[in-house]
């Protein structure tokens, strides 16, 4: 066939900086599971073919004259060589360079690193989860092969190949029929992977599922089963803990899994899983939720990888499988998505998740804190999206409170169970995390009073939790609202101050903060610290107000109560001191000192300059000899 390009160019090609970085990474730290790149190697085989099974379903040439769909792997542990083959979607040449020669995901050589450096074990397990598979070949070879062409009409064949260093090479091959060949001779020290018995246990292993047939040598290895079709009784953990970790490219067991089958309205069956970890991309970047969801298979055929439409965002951490016969085999994406029996199963699908979670909490609490440790945030979301199961979804939260131990949590039941005879409201808290949250002045009124507070140091609470204005008929309020009753509380009037004294020392305060602050007050809910910033009723929850600030988001600064304990003994020495020489320059200070004090307690003190340059004029006049 050498007509009119006789002579073939073999054209070089440079890896992108990142990616050559990407190749040392993977070469220099993955090789603590080297076999996994036979797992890596059939997935991407298994990917091709069922793009060009689905492809097929509308357009038949595509698989015209060979479709007979399946991996061939061939071994030969004399020479060390390892071939696998597949008769799938095949790649053009620009195909090769994008697929083959950047790095797809954005943000990858990122995480890795990060996960190196915070000495995570970067192992094989791992590699799956950053699209970059392919390369962890490189673990037991120094140079590769690919031949592939196109299942396109009028594709020709391309030989890639590569020593995985700095560079790559393309040229035009004959290659008679579609799909990739992918060939090399292995290292010394990974001529296991050339012994039949070492290549079939470890496809069994990690390609079991794969339901495309793999063949080694002439012998099927792989089961081929489509476990979600048995009944429940049937299935055994082992056997669906190693589909997940198949399916979900996870090296752990899930936590759980949910099979259900309905038949009715619309039919169909699924096996779904809770991971035991939030996958790292997730832990992230939340965002990752709007392209995930569980495999959607109709009548055993895989229709969609990742198929958003069968969950609601917020259950998306949630993978599987999901097999309808209501569909037919040829739709599109866009009809999947519109589809009315979609939205039916998403709807039961969503309400019998639910139903698990609830029944993981009652039955196996161990699992469900696990779980909710891991996704707790995730799931949240759905308060302010999914109002059908607004309900069901405020049963399943839990919170830390001051009467709970770090990481031990309390649901709105227990806390309505257990509160106080008079008690109308329920109150939380919010901050950053525990200690800071336990350690501020606007909680020593409620801990002083044996009232329970929910300490809530999730960032997604403030956006969650404000909107549940109420449970059971209680009121939800954060404790830093300055409308709460604590009327009851007037303190004797031996400890705090006079009316008439009283009155001056919080002019002072307003005279000197001016408006910076919306008023002051005399406080009732503070003990021990002199002063404390409260939010005004209509105001935003302060920790709300640093997460937009974080986010950059435009919002006119809220102005806070400053409420004064005039009970304690630096608020009436301050008064002495006012009676006694009014322009006293200590006064002013003492008062800008409170003030930062208690926006440090906040997490809102922007200088700490001016702040310690005041404390040292503090410290200056209490040291003075008298
Ligand atoms: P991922 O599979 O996560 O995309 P990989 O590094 O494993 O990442 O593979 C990179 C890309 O190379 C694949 O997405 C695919 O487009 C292409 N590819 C790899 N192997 C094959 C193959 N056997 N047939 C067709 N395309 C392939
Ligand atoms: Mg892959």
């Amino acid at each position: 066939m050498n007509n009119s390009n006789p002579v073939s160019p073999v054209q070089e090609f440079e890896y992108k900086a990142e990616m050559k970085q990407l190749l040392d990474l993977i070469v220099h730290s993955l090789y603590t599971h080297p076999e996994i790149f036979l797992r890596e190697l059939i997935s991407n085989a298994s990917d091709a073919l069922a793009k060009v099974r689905f492809g097929a379903l509308t357009d038949q040439t595509l698989t015209e004259g060979d479709s007979d769909l399946g991996i061939r792997i061939t071994i030969d542990p004399e020479e060390l060589t390892f071939v696998i083959e597949d008769n799938g979607i095949g790649m053009t040449e620009e195909e090769l360079i994008t697929n083959l020669g950047t790095v797809a995901k954005s943000g990858t050589l990122g995480f890795m690193q990060a996960l190196k450096e915070q000495q995570k074990e970067l192992d094989g397990n791992l590699i799956g989860q950053f699209g970059v598979g392919f390369y962890s070949v490189f673990m037991v070879t120094d140079e590769v092969t690919v031949e592939t062409r196109s299942a396109k009409t009028d594709s020709e064949g391309y030989r890639w190949k590569s020593a995985g260093q700095g560079t790559y090479t393309i040229e035009k091959i004959d290659k008679p029929g579609r799909g990739t060949k992918i060939f090399f001779k292995l290292k010394e020290e990974s001529k296991e992977f050339a012994e039949e018995y070492r290549v079939e246990h470890i496809i069994k292993k990690y390609s079991n599922f794969v339901d495309f047939p793999i063949r080694l040598g002439d012998k099927q290895v792989n089961s081929m089963t489509a476990l979600w079709q048995r009944s429940k009784s049937e299935l055994k953990d082992e056997e669906v803990n190693e589909f997940y970790k198949f399916i979900a490219n996870d090296f752990q067991d899930p936590l759980d899994y949910l099979h259900v089958s309905v038949e009715g309205m619309v039919s169909f069956k699924a096996l779904l899983f809770l991971p035991k970890e939030a996958p790292m991309d997730l832990l992230y970047r939340q965002s990752e939720l709007e392209n995930r969801g569980p495999q959607l298979y109709v009548k055993k055929v895989m229709i969609q990888h990742e198929c958003r439409d069968l969950l609601p965002e917020y259950l998306r951490f949630i993978g599987g499988v999901v097999d309808t016969e209501d569909l037919s085999l040829n739709v599109s994406r866009e009809i999947v998505q519109s589809s009315p029996v979609m939205s039916k199963i998403r709807q039961i699908l969503t309400g019998k998740i639910l139903g698990w979670f609830e029944t993981l909490a009652k039955e196996q609490p161990e699992k469900f804190r696990t779980f909710y440790k891991a996704f707790g945030p995730i799931v949240k979301i759905g308060l302010n999206t999914d109002f059908t199961n607004r309900d069901k979804l405020i049963e399943l939260l839990r919170f830390e409170s001051t009467k709970t131990a770090e990481e031990e949590y309390v649901t709105l039941k227990e806390y309505i169970g257990r509160m106080q005879e008079d008690q109308k409201e329920i109150y939380y808290h919010s901050g950053s995390n525990r200690s800071q949250l336990l350690a501020h002045p606007n909680l020593e009124y409620f801990q002083d009073k044996g009232i329970e507070v929910l300490l809530l140091s999730d960032p997604v609470d403030v956006f969650v939790i404000p909107s549940i204005s109420e449970y059971e008929k209680k009121p939800l309020k954060s404790i830093e609202k300055a409308d709460i009753d604590f009327s009851a509380e007037k303190k004797a009037g031996s400890e705090s101050l006079p009316e008439n004294l009283l009155q001056p020392v919080l002019g002072l305060f307003r005279e000197k903060l001016g408006d910076r602050i919306e008023d002051v007050v005399e406080s009732h809910r503070l003990v021990t610290s002199p002063v404390t910033l409260v939010s005004g009723k209509d105001a935003l929850d302060s920790q709300m107000e640093r997460m937009m600030k974080m986010m950059q988001t435009e919002m006119p600064a809220g102005k806070k109560i400053l409420e004064v304990n005039t009970a304690h003994p630096i608020i009436r020495n301050l008064s002495g001191m006012y009676m006694a020489n009014a322009a006293n320059p200590l006064i002013s200070i003492v008062i800008e000192q409170l003030y930062d004090g208690a926006l440090l307690h906040e997490g809102g003190l922007d200088s700490t300059t001016a702040f310690l340059s005041r404390m040292n004029d503090l410290i200056e006049a209490a040291t003075l000899q008298r």
